[in-house]
């Protein structure tokens, strides 16, 4: 077959089978070979590693992904790609391509299947995908809250639009910072692989794109007495971002303006400030002092 990542190639592809492209399921189809062997390269894949990839499309990630790993496990959920990739994937022995939507997908268990398959444990497990636009931040959010069970994700070198992975690097003080930006950094050492334009796609989208690697860290940055409060403190305060911090916290876990008053100036954190302005560390000295006084009451 010819090269699978040329426009000619998948515009065959798509008239041999009458193939429909689905704006809603944000398929735009990577056509660049030079962006696949970035994204390959930036996800640092071996050949004792286990890939998962969110939306195979037609398989360009996918192909490319098989020739360097033991195993790929491809999420694709259009069930009219399948009988696509089961061409363009057909001698590749590695890959499983499971139908479903990934949102939905047990990744403990996915990965534990593979892991029974194999002879040796795999070295590491590895996520790419050129994203779904319409649902980047509850795919990244659900591989670091579940992909971390006894062989977790390591990585996730993922193309999303250019302004997602503004608001993901983004860093205290700017319009760009956020509740994502606090909870990948949270989990993860954010790295950019690649700036890539609206060109190389097909259909084009309306936007340029980044490819991030996101690492998942041994260790957290902050040490949290519980987590989900962590990021209770964190929506509450970028919920109503234009608001200060006593305004945005009074209410939290029944909390009244007194008491959030006492624990700000217990962290040394100046009441009037908003919450784009916290850092982590900052975040984790508040959340820890709500934690505590939730436990205490
Ligand atoms: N990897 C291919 C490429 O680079 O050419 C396709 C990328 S396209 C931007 C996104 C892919 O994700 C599409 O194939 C789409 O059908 C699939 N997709 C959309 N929503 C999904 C979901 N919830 N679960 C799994 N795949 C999904």
């Amino acid at each position: 077959m010819d090269k699978l990542y040329s426009p000619a190639t998948a515009r065959k592809i798509i008239d041999k089978y009458g193939f429909h492209i689905s704006k809603s399921l944000g398929q735009n189809f990577l056509t660049d070979g030079n962006i696949v062997d970035r994204i390959i390269h930036g996800a640092g894949i071996g050949r004792q590693d286990l890939v998962i990839e969110v939306g195979p499309g037609m398989g360009v990630l996918t192909a490319a992904a098989a020739e360097q790993a033991q195993q790929v496990i491809g999420i694709e959920i259009d069930e009219n790609l399948i009988p696509i990739l089961r061409e363009t994937l057909k001698d590749y022995q590695n890959v499983r391509i499971v139908n479903g939507d990934f949102l939905k997908m047990n990744l403990a268990e996915l990965i534990d299947e593979a892991s029974a398959g194999n002879r040796e444990r795999f070295e590491s497990v590895k996520l790419i995908g050129n994203l779904p636009y319409y649902i980047t931040s509850p795919i990244i959010m659900k591989v670091l809250e579940e992909g971390q069970g006894a062989q977790g994700i390591q990585s996730l070198t993922i193309m999303m639009q250019k302004e997602v992975a503004d608001r993901i690097r983004a860093v205290p003080g700017t319009k760009a910072y956020g509740a994502l930006s606090v909870a990948v950094q949270y989990y993860c050492t954010v790295e950019v692989v690649a700036t890539v334009s609206k060109e190389v796609f097909l259909p084009k989208p309306k936007v340029d794109s980044t490819v991030l690697n996101l690492s998942v860290r041994k260790e957290p940055p902050v040490k949290l007495l519980d987590p989900a409060t962590f990021f209770a403190v964190v929506k509450a305060g970028f919920g109503q971002r234009r608001k200060t911090l006593l305004n945005s916290l009074t209410g939290l876990y029944g909390m009244d303006k007194q008491q959030i008053l006492a624990l700000l100036e217990t962290a040394g954190i100046d009441p009037g400030r908003r919450a784009e302005t916290l850092g982590l560390d900052e975040f984790a000295v508040m959340a820890n002092l709500v934690s505590k006084a939730v436990s205490e009451a």
